[in-house]
């Protein structure tokens, strides 16, 4: 997998406003926020989508939905919040390293488009 901007986040080649970081992931606001709060959790491992988990990336999927509540708590948007992930350019990814959008602190329609 070739080097993507959130890759050089992660190697702190880039700046970013990080609210988290950890042996396994790295949490950051969103460039472009879609909500009040919309942050970005990105495994540190180089995963393109979702689609190219494999079974030893189990434990680590676990591990970002714990660190997904924490920051949820964090972040005061613990009452209700949306967790996205697009896999596949279809699905409209744009940066091909995995990522968890989480977006809160509005009201959140459904179903999305
Ligand atoms: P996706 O379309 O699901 O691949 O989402 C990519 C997200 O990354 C978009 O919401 C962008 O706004 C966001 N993004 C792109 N570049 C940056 C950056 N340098 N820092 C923070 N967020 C970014």
């Amino acid at each position: 997998m070739s080097d993507t901007i959130f890759t050089k986040i992660i190697n702190k080649e880039i700046p970013a406003d990080i609210i988290h970081e950890d042996d396994l992931c790295v949490a950051f606001r969103d460039v472009n926020p879609v909500a009040p709060v919309h942050f970005l959790v990105v495994p540190r491992k180089p995963i393109a989508r979702l689609q190219d988990l494999g079974p030893d990336d189990q434990a680590l999927i676990g591990h970002i939905h714990l660190v997904i509540t924490k920051l949820a708590e964090q972040e005061e948007i613990a009452d209700g919040y949306r967790v996205v992930v697009n896999s596949g350019a279809s699905a409209g990814q744009s940066v091909f390293q995995l990522h968890f959008h989480v977006m809160g602190g509005r009201s959140l329609g459904w179903p999305p488009g």
